[in-house]
């Protein structure tokens, strides 16, 4: 078994973490730099974006070919967690969602056309995009099933109507992936559409107040009135929308992993550097043998973390759906993050709690992780499935050829 990873790999790493060390860690610290949603401001952004582009820390997830540096979901891993060592990190590589995770299924499921028209401006880091498929209920949230958004055949156009809400980015997207319902059919009843910001037939009802920092342009809610679309807006195939939204979701759950990893691991470097310098009844924190188990304990997690997310990267760069060890990285490094910042602010005390450093921020972030793209609950019930199905079988290694 081998858990080495390709040099140009590291190579990537390395100058990912010096970026993020260098160029984003003291625009983070500079609270000029935040927007008013605890995200880092628009303009500050495009400087750093204007940077990583220049020495090509760029759309690493994508194919060359694309525009990206094609590192596959194994050198993702890898990098992202470095990326994520600043709050501000992803975003400044093109590498946060919901971008991240569109971009990669249009590069899979668009035409040449779709891609040139919808893709490639993502790409180039021109426009933002959001993926519309959550709904208030009696919709669909957990079981797109559910879903009551219909897309109504009149001629050769599609007739669009429903609400969605949650819609990561809506406030500033200009590109939307939208499932809506196109049949009854169980399983082919759903179908992705691509719509722009300046279609017309929808608008944005709210923005919507969280308990956590903000993607740039929120988590709205949608009203979709009759919005008109031509055929060639559909993206993979009528009744294929729940194909694409498998396509879609399956990496993004993973590549959030990877970022909650690097979240992971600030959380943890913050908690040992205040106890390696604060004493209290007459010795330093961090000779205390409790606080030792506590560091040593997420340390242990975080490499679990980290192994679950690349058995799953690695199974994906194999062809996998990898559907099971997905679910499993996704419950285990979202229930991780949570604890991380939790022992984190724990360790600092009074500090921990302020604004003074980001594990705050961290704190409020981390609660959602347990609820998007599937709250622990329904990954536990994929994975229950997994194991009614293959028996001893949910455990087997896969043998290598000869
Ligand atoms: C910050 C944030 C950003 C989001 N961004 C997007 C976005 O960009 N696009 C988008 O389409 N959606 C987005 N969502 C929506 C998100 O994907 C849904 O919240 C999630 O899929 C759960 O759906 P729901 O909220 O309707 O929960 P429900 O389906 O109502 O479930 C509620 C709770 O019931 C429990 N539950 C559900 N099913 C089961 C089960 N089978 N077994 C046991 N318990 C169960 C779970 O505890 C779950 O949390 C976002 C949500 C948040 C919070």
């Amino acid at each position: 078994m081998d858990f080495t990873i390709p040099p140009r790999v590291e190579e990537f790493r390395a100058r990912i973490a010096r970026f993020v060390a260098d160029e984003i860690l003291p625009v983070e610290a500079d609270r000029a730099a935040w927007d008013a949603h605890g995200n880092i401001a628009l303009d500050w952004l495009e400087a750093l974006r204007e940077k990583a582009r220049a020495e090509g820390l760029w759309c690493l997830q994508l194919k060359p070919e694309t525009g990206g540096q094609g590192l596959g979901k194994v050198g993702m891993a890898v990098c992202y967690e470095a990326m994520n060592r600043s709050i501000f990190g992803p975003v400044v590589f093109n590498s946060a969602a919901p971008d991240d995770g569109n971009m990669m299924v249009l590069e899979q499921a668009a035409t040449e056309a779709q891609k040139a028209r919808w893709l490639a401006p993502i790409v180039a880091g021109a426009v933002r995009s959001s993926f519309a498929m959550t709904e208030p209920h009696p919709g669909g949230g957990s079981d797109p099933g559910m879903m009551l958004t219909t897309a109504t055949r009149t001629g050769d156009r599609y007739v669009i109507r429903g609400r969605k809400w949650f819609i990561t980015g809506a406030e500033e997207a200009s590109h939307f992936i939208l499932i809506a319902r196109t049949s009854d059919d169980r399983r082919r009843g759903l179908t992705a559409f691509l719509h722009d910001r300046s279609d017309p037939g929808w608008r944005i009802d709210r923005r919507i107040p969280i308990m956590g920092p903000e993607e740039h342009g929120g988590h709205c809610e949608l009203v979709y009135e009759d919005m008109e679309l031509p055929a060639d807006r559909i993206l993979l195939g009528e009744g294929l929308g729940l194909k694409l939204t498998q396509m879609r979701l399956g990496p993004a759950r993973l590549t959030h992993c990877m970022r909650w990893l690097g979240l992971a691991k600030r959380c943890t470097e913050i908690a040992r550097e205040y106890a390696q310098n604060r004493h209290g009844f007459g010795m330093r924190l961090s000779d205390r043998e409790s606080i030792q188990i506590k560091l040593g304990d997420l340390a242990m997690g975080i490499e679990t973390g980290r192994l679950l997310v690349m058995k799953a990267a690695w199974a994906l760069d194999r062809g996998s759906f990898a559907r099971k060890e997905i679910s499993m990285a996704k419950i285990h490094v979202a229930n991780l993050l949570h604890k991380a910042a939790d022992v984190a602010i724990q360790i600092n005390g009074a500090r921990g709690y302020s604004t003074d450093t980001v594990l705050e921020w961290i704190y409020r972030y981390a609660r959602q992780a347990r609820l998007v793209d599937g709250a622990d609950e329904v990954h536990q019930m994929v994975l229950n499935r997994h194991l009614a199905a293959e028996g001893d079988g949910f455990w087997q290694w896969e043998v290598a050829e000869r």
